[in-house]
C-alpha cells in the first residue's frame, strides 16, 4: 500500500469534525478538482505492509477514529479493504473520504463513508460521481458537495432533492471550496464561496444539510500539511 503521510489530528470535515483522528493518506489519485489541496499525493509516497501500517496506528492509540484519505484511497482497494477488516476486528471506528467515482459496494457497511459529489466547478472532476455508488450509500455515510459558485450550490441542491439524499444517508455537508493559493491567515478570505453567503442561501432555501467547514484550515495554516 503507498503511503504518503500517517499522523493524528482533528478530523476538519463532517459531522466527526473536532474529535481526534488519525489520518491514513494514501497516494494517487485519478481525478484534477480544480479546487484540489491535495496535490502533493498525486505522485510518490511510499510502500508499506499492512501489519506496519497496524503499527503505526497502534503507536498513535488510543485514538480509536481512524480516517482513510488521500488521494484517492480506492484506488488501491485490493489492500485497503483487507486492512480495514483488520482494524474493524480490534475496534476501531473507520470512516472513509472518497471522491465517488470508485466502486463502493465492497467497503465494510461499518465503515463511514464520507463520499464526494464532484460539482460543476470542480472542472475536469465534474459528472465523476459513479450513480450506482447511490445504492452503497447508508445512513451510516454522508455525501458532500464542494462548493465554488452558485451554480454548484445549485447543482448540489437538485442532487440532493432528485436522488432523496435526505432519506439515504446520515449527514450532507455543503463545504465551500478553499483558494488553491491561500493566504497564511486563518480565515474565511481563503474560501473561494464566502460561507456567509452560503449560510444566507441555505437559509433562504431551507436546505437540510450542514455547513462544513474545513477546521483545520482555520486551527492552523490553510496549507499546512500533516495536521
Ligand atoms: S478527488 Fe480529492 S485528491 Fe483527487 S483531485 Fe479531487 S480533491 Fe484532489
Amino acid at each position: 500500500m503507498y503511503l504518503i503521510e500517517l499522523y493524528k489530528s482533528v478530523q476538519g470535515e463532517s459531522s466527526f469534525a473536532g474529535l481526534p483522528c488519525i489520518f491514513v493518506r494514501l497516494a494517487g489519485c485519478n481525478l484534477r478538482c480544480s479546487w484540489c489541496d491535495s496535490e502533493y499525493t498525486f505522485t510518490g509516497g511510499k510502500p508499506f505492509t499492512q501489519e506496519e501500517i497496524v503499527a503505526q496506528i497502534e503507536a498513535l492509540s488510543p485514538c480509536k477514529l481512524v480516517e482513510f484519505t488521500g488521494g484517492e484511497p480506492m484506488l488501491q482497494a485490493k489492500e485497503l479493504l483487507p486492512l480495514m477488516d483488520v482494524l474493524l476486528a480490534q475496534g476501531y471506528e473507520l470512516m472513509i473520504e472518497t471522491s465517488g467515482e470508485r466502486p463502493l459496494e465492497l467497503v465494510p457497511k461499518a465503515v463511514h463513508k464520507i463520499v464526494d459529489v464532484k460539482c460543476p466547478g470542480a472542472g475536469s472532476a465534474a459528472n465523476s460521481f459513479r450513480m450506482e455508488n447511490l445504492g452503497a450509500l447508508t445512513l451510516n455515510d454522508e455525501v458532500k458537495f464542494v462548493l465554488t459558485d452558485r451554480r454548484d450550490y445549485e447543482f448540489a441542491k437538485a442532487f440532493i432533492a432528485e436522488h432523496e439524499l435526505r432519506v439515504k444517508v446520515g449527514g450532507i455537508l455543503l463545504s465551500p471550496a478553499f483558494s488553491k493559493s491561500p493566504s497564511p491567515l486563518r480565515t474565511t478570505e481563503n474560501a473561494t464561496l464566502d460561507p456567509r453567503t452560503l449560510v444566507e442561501w441555505m437559509m433562504e432555501d431551507g436546505v437540510d444539510a450542514r455547513l462544513s467547514l474545513q477546521i483545520h484550515k482555520f486551527i492552523w495554516e490553510p496549507q499546512k500539511k500533516g495536521v
